[in-house]
C-alpha cells in the first residue's frame, strides 16, 4: 500500500542496531525522538512519523504499508545494514525518499561523492546537528512534492546530495541550536512511550556538544567547539518521567560528553539519587565525566557509584599535540585517583593504541605510569578511523599516512529478512612511527591487563609485584616475552600462540573481504554461535577452564625471577597465587561441587592486607601458627550464577562465561572469604 496523502508526508526513521544473536545493552533511539519532536513542532499534524530500533520490525512495517520517507541514523554499528536496507527500500518503492543523518560520513566533497557513490539507494545525507537541517528537506518536499528527482534541483541548507549526473549539492552548514530547549523533549512527548516495554536502556541528554576536538573523534568535527544545554527543570521532568515508566532496566545513561561541567550537575545527581531512593531507580548511572572538575568526585559520591572513568588516551606529547588533545591535569587525575582507591571504588582509565605519532616505546609508558598511578581498571583500545573524525579528513586530503585495515564489530551482524549484514570498524594498522608488528604485540599485552589487573583474577599478585618495585606491565611483557621458552607449559605455549594467530587474522585489508569470508555459510554459523567474538573474553576463559594449573606455575616462574627481590620472596608470592586460585571458582565442576566450602591455612592473612588497600607489606600480616581462610558461595550469589549460566547457555561453557561476564558483577566469578 503507497500513501496517497499529498499535503501530509509519511515517516520512517530508524536508529537500527543488530539483535539478531539477542538482546544487547541497546539504548532509547534518543536520536531519532529529537529529530521526530523538532519536524512535529515545525509541520505538527502534517507529519506522521514512527520510530525503529529493531531491523524486522522495520522491515515488517515497511512491507504493510510504504511510508513517503525512511531516515536511518548513520553510525559505524549499523552502517552497513542501513546501506542495505536502503536498497531494499529502493527495490521495493523506488519512489520513497531515503535520507541518512549521523556522524558517519566524511565532511569533505570527495568524502560526499564517496558515499553516494557507494550508497546508490540513499537520496540525501543530513549533516551534523539534525534536527534543523531535516526540518528544511521537510519544507522542501512540501514546496516542490514528492519526486525525488525535483527536490534536487538546489542545494538545501545542512543537507548534501547527489543528482541524477553525480553532480554533488550541499548546503550551507547551518549554525547550532543555541537555545536546545526550544527542541521538545522526546520523552515528554511521548515520542519514545513505545519503547518502555523493550530492554532497553534510558538515555538522556542534559547537554550537547564538546568544546574539545580531539581528531579522531566524531563530536570534535560536528560540536563546532560548542556546548548547549537544556534547562534543569526539563532534565528533572525527564528524569521523573523515565523513572516512573521503566520496567525492564535500572541503568540509566547520560549521552553528554561532559557531564560534571557545570555546577548545577550537582542538582542533578542528588535529584538522581532521591529518585532512586523514591523508586528504586536508577540503580546504575553511566556517564562521561568532564575535565578538570573537582565535583565530578562529590557527583559519584551522590550517585553512590564510585566507579569513575576519566580518560587519558595517550600520555604522550607529542601524540596529544598530533589529536589535539587537552588531557585532564596530570595532579588533579592522581588526586581523583586515589579518592576513589580510598573509597573501595573503582578508577578507571582509558588509553588508546596506536595514535598519529605513537611509538613503542611511548605507549609502554603511558601504559607504565598509569599503573605507577595505581588506576585500578585501564581499558585500552585500537585506534579506529571514523569517518566523521578529523582524523578521517586527512586521508580525502592526502596526508594520512597510516594503514587501516577492518574487523567485524562484535555481534553487530545479522540475516534479516534474508538481508545478510556485517558491520565492520576500520582500525590503524601500522602508522610511519609504529609498525603492524609492533602494533600486533599490544594485543595479547591489552589482553593480559583485561585478565590478570581489570577482572581482578590475579590482581593481589600485581599489586605485590607493584610493592617489590616492579611495574606490574613490565611483568605482563615478561609473560609474553617469555612464552617461547623451553620451561613455559606447553598448553599456555598453544593459548598465547592461538591468541595472537587470531588476533592477526581478524583483521581484513577490504570491507569486502570480510563480508566474504563470515558470508560463507560455514563461518556464518560459527559467528551465530558465538565462537568468534572478542578475544579478550574468550581467551579469559580458555585459560580458567583449560589451563589454569599450568597458567599459575607460570606466573610464578616469571615473577620468582623478575628480580633478586622477587627471587626472595617465593614463599609469599607462592602463597598469594594459592589463594587467588582458590578464591576463582572454578566453573569445570559442577554445581553441588562448586558449593563446597573449602579451607586452607596460609601464613599470611591475605584478606586484611587487602582491606590496608594493599597500603602496609603483607608481611605485617604475618600468623606464624598459620590462618584458616574459608572459600564460600553464598546461596544468594549460587543462585544469580545459576539463572545466568542459563540465560546464556550455549553448548560451549566458554561462550556461557564469556556473554555471562558481560551482564554480572565481576566479583561473583570469586568466592566469599572469611577467616574465623
Ligand atoms: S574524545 Fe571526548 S573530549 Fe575529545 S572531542 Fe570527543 S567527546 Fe570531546
Amino acid at each position: 500500500m503507497i500513501n496517497m496523502e499529498k499535503n501530509k508526508i509519511k515517516i520512517y526513521l530508524c536508529d537500527l542496531v543488530h539483535n539478531y544473536v539477542g538482546a544487547g545493552t541497546y539504548m532509547f533511539p534518543l536520536n531519532i525522538g529529537f529529530i521526530a519532536a523538532w519536524a512535529k513542532k515545525c509541520f505538527s499534524e502534517k507529519v506522521d512519523i514512527e520510530l525503529f530500533k529493531y531491523p524486522s520490525d522495520f522491515i515488517k512495517r515497511f512491507k504493510e504499508e510504504k511510508p513517503d520517507l525512511v531516515g536511518f541514523a548513520n553510525y559505524t554499528w549499523n552502517a552497513d545494514l542501513n546501506n542495505r536496507l536502503s536498497a531494499w527500500v529502493k527495490s521495493l518503492a523506488p519512489q520513497t525518499i531515503v535520507v541518512f543523518g549521523g556522524p558517519n560520513i566524511n565532511y569533505s566533497q570527495k568524502g560526499y561523492q564517496k558515499f553516494f557513490n557507494n550508497h546508490k539507494g540513499v537520496d540525501f545525507y543530513v549533516i551534523y546537528q539534525g534536527e534543523v537541517a531535516f526540518a528544511n528537506l521537510l519544507t522542501r518536499i512540501f514546496e516542490k512534492g514528492k519526486e525525488i528527482p525535483g527536490l534536487k534541483k538546489e542545494a538545501i541548507d545542512g543537507v548534501v546530495f547527489s543528482d541524477e549526473n553525480g553532480n554533488i549539492f550541499s548546503g550551507k552548514l547551518i549554525p547550532r541550536l543555541k537555545k536546545i530547549d526550544e527542541i521538545p523533549s522526546p520523552y515528554l512527548t511521548g515520542l519514545l512511550d513505545s519503547f518502555f516495554k523493550e530492554n532497553l536502556i534510558p538515555i538522556v541528554e542534559t547537554n550537547r556538544g564538546c568544546p574539545y576536538q580531539c581528531t579522531y573523534c566524531c563530536q570534535g568535527m560536528s560540536s563546532y567547539n560548542q556546548i548547549e544545554f537544556y534547562s534543569l527543570e526539563r532534565v528533572k521532568k525527564e528524569l521523573k518521567y523515565i523513572a516512573e515508566r521503566v520496567k525492564n532496566t535500572n541503568i540509566l545513561i547520560f549521552a553528554d560528553s561532559n557531564f560534571g561541567i557545570l555546577e548545577r550537575d550537582v542538582e542533578i545527581a542528588r535529584y538522581i539519587a532521591e529518585l532512586m531512593k523514591e523508586t528504586g531507580y536508577p540503580r546504575r548511572v553511566n556517564m562521561n565525566w568532564a575535565k578538570n572538575q573537582p565535583k565530578i568526585f562529590e557527583i559519584a559520591k551522590i550517585l553512590k557509584n564510585i566507579n569513575l572513568i576519566i580518560s587519558q588516551q595517550s600520555l604522550d606529547e607529542v601524540v596529544l599535540k598530533n589529536i589535539k588533545r587537552e588531557n585532564i591535569q596530570t595532579s588533579f587525575f592522581k588526586e581523583i585517583i586515589n579518592k576513589v582507591n580510598q573509597e573501595g571504588g573503582t578508577s578507571g582509565t582509558e588509553i588508546i593504541l596506536a595514535l598519529p605519532g605513537e611509538t613503542k616505546e611511548s605507549h609502554l609508558n603511558s601504559l607504565r605510569k598509569i599503573f605507577d598511578w595505581n588506576v585500578s581498571y585501564i581499558i585500552c583500545y585500537n585506534c579506529l578511523l571514523l569517518e566523521g573524525s578529523e582524523m578521517s579528513l586527512t586521508r580525502e586530503n592526502g596526508e594520512f599516512q597510516c594503514k587501516t585495515k577492518f574487523r567485524l564489530i562484535d555481534v553487530a551482524f545479522g540475516d534479516y529478512d534474508g538481508i545478510k549484514s556485517f558491520e565492520f570498524e576500520e582500525g590503524i594498522r601500522e602508522l610511519p612511527t609504529m609498525s603492524e608488528e609492533e602494533i600486533l604485540y599490544f594485543r595479547p599485552v591489552h589482553w593480559l591487563i583485561q585478565f590478570l589487573w581489570n577482572y581482578r583474577f590475579y590482581y593481589d599478585l600485581l599489586k605485590y609485584l607493584q610493592f617489590l618495585g616492579i611495574n606490574p606491565l613490565d611483568y605482563m611483557v615478561k609473560l609474553i616475552d617469555n612464552i617461547e621458552k623451553e620451561d613455559t607449559p606447553e598448553k599456555i605455549k598453544n593459548i598465547f600462540q592461538a591468541f595472537e594467530k587470531e588476533a592477526k587474522e581478524e583483521w581484513f585489508d577490504s570491507p569486502e573481504a570480510l563480508r566474504e569470508y563470515y558470508i560463507k555459510p560455514e563461518n556464518f554459523e560459527l559467528l551465530r554461535k558465538g565462537n568468534y567474538g572478542k578475544l579478550n573474553g574468550k581467551y579469559i576463559f580458555k585459560v580458567l577452564l583449560e589451563a589454569k594449573e599450568e597458567l599459575e606455575s607460570y606466573l610464578y616462574n616469571t615473577a620468582i625471577n623478575l628480580s633478586p627481590a622477587c627471587n626472595s620472596k617465593k614463599e609469599i608470592i607462592s602463597q598469594i597465587i594459592k589463594f587467588l586460585s582458590l578464591n576463582i571458582i572454578d566453573f569445570n565442576k559442577d554445581w553441588e561441587d562448586i558449593s563446597q566450602e573449602k579451607k586452607n591455612l596460609f601464613i599470611y592473612n591475605i584478606l586484611e592486607w587487602r582491606d590496608s588497600k594493599y597500603q602496609k607489606e603483607l608481611e605485617q600480616f604475618n600468623y606464624s601458627q598459620g590462618i584458616n581462610l574459608y572459600f564460600y558461595l553464598p546461596e544468594e550469589q549460587k543462585k544469580s550464577l545459576q539463572i545466568l549460566f542459563k540465560q546464556y547457555e550455549h553448548e560451549s561453557k566458554n561462550v556461557t562465561l564469556r556473554k555471562m561476564s558481560e551482564f554480572m558483577y565481576l566479583k561473583d566469578f570469586f568466592y566469599r572469604v572469611k577467616s574465623v
